[in-house]
């Protein structure tokens, strides 16, 4: 069994599953573009700049 990994619509966290493991959300795309870690959202620019508030690992841009 091979899962894919997709990329939440809500709020970009990637994750296998039936649903977001973040924000709760089910609507998510496999076709998800760049990924990066967020060790420290609090402190993390790039964090910031995303609006993004949780620690984990997020896709860059999907759709
Ligand atoms: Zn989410």
């Amino acid at each position: 069994m091979a899962a894919k990994e997709k990329s939440c619509l809500n709020c970009r966290t990637i994750y296998f599953g039936d649903k977001c493991p973040n924000c709760g959300e089910t609507p998510a795309s496999e076709s998800f573009k760049g990924r990066i870690h967020i060790f420290d959202s609090e402190k993390s620019e790039m964090a910031e700049n995303m609006k993004i508030n949780s620690d984990g690992e997020f896709a860059i841009k999907s759709k």
